[in-house]
């Protein structure tokens, strides 16, 4: 089975075509940051268009990397949400008219099943069940990953997505947009330590996340700084945030692993890039003996290659949308 997978939910256009759910024949991401930099964050409707002048484009290209034409494809897989509505009905009219037009089955993904999936490319040995924590720009979900599209949130986050929060606190430090990977570089060269933001617990619920509390604690303690005409160190401030939320996502993690008796555990997001979530959550996974999943970077991030995947197992499922298909901007994992 070949599938043409199309993403376009924010603002990354990318088509992907994946022959048997695991085999990555061609992956094109054309990214809009440069773009949307000038703003300080992504402008929906500068997006839209982006997508619409680029999706043509980037499908020919990722046929042509395949070597393959649309008479070689069996499906065609789209995000169709969550994200930005105008986005995503890019993608989701050029793929209904793809698969009209060639007679084959149109799969709609969810986004966060897509990232989720980004974790089969790459591990073969890689089977439901395993806990995963989804860490992206605006989601943070600790997902119980029963079986192929059968998921259970165990926890997600309150108020801030933990990319959300890095993207903020970057704004805040001068790093500018996208902050996550200019934080995690700056990081390196603090001091964890040498300052203490809060980690939040929310009682009563083990699993669930809150980042606004160390977000507005940076931003006062940057403020404090200001108004004492007080110098202050960027990176043992990109340090110390960036401990605040490893530290309360490789806990919570655990102790899921632990209540949920599970002996696999994945990260995916964008956030799952982050170096020191990667290194701290192997280390303890390796503590408990459980085996740790990671995505490689260019699978983190948005692509379509993640969606294929998903469509595939969507596909095997019998999963079909018609041509009454529309985005969903606010669609809730495991719906259809
Ligand atoms: P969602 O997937 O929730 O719809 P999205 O698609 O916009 O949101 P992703 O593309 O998955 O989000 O991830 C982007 C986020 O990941 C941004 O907030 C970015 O700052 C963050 N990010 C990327 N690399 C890193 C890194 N190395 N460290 C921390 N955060 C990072
Ligand atoms: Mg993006
Ligand atoms: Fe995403």
């Amino acid at each position: 089975i070949n599938i043409l997978a199309i993403e376009s939910s924010c603002d990354e256009t990318s088509a992907a075509v994946v022959h048997n759910g695991r085999e990555i024949l061609s992956n094109i991401i054309s990214s809009q940051i440069e773009l949307h930099k000038l703003y300080g964050g992504v402008v929906p409707e500068i997006a839209s268009r982006k997508h619409i002048e680029k999706i043509n484009q980037v499908i020919e290209e990722a046929l042509k990397e395949a070597k393959m034409t649309l008479d070689d494809i069996n499906a065609v897989g789209v995000t169709y949400g969550p994200g930005l509505v105008g986005a995503l009905l890019v993608g989701v009219a050029e793929a209904k008219a793809i698969a009209y037009a060639k007679k084959i089955p149109l799969v709609g993904v969810h986004h966060i099943e897509g990232h989720i999936s980004a974790n089969y490319i790459e591990h073969p040995d890689l089977e439901p069940p395993f806990l995963c924590l989804v860490v992206s720009g605006g989601h943070t979900h600790l997902v119980c990953v029963k079986d192929y599209g059968d998921y259970e949130i165990l926890g997600r986050t309150r108020d801030d997505a933990a990319g959300e929060a890095y993207d903020k606190v970057a704004r805040a430090v001068g790093l500018g947009y996208p902050g996550g990977p200019k934080i995690d570089r700056l990081a390196k060269e603090g001091d964890p330590d040498a300052i203490l933001f809060p980690k939040a617990n929310i009682e009563g619920a083990p699993y669930d996340f809150s980042f606004s509390g160390v977000k507005s604690s940076v931003l006062n303690y940057i403020n404090g700084c200001r108004m004492k005409k007080k110098s202050y160190n960027p990176a043992d401030i990109a340090a110390a945030f960036q401990k605040a939320v490893v530290d309360v996502l490789v806990e919570k993690s655990m102790n899921a692993a632990e209540e949920y008796a599970m002996n696999k555990f994945a990260i995916a997001g964008g956030v799952a890039s982050n170096s020191a979530l990667r290194s701290e959550m192997e280390m303890a996974c390796g503590e408990k003996k459980i085996k740790f999943y990671c995505p490689s970077p260019i699978y983190c991030t948005d692509n379509a290659a993640m969606i294929g995947t998903a469509a595939y197992y969507e596909y095997l499922a019998g999963t079909r949308h018609g041509w009454d298909l529309n985005a969903v901007p606010n669609l809730k994992l495991g719906e259809r």
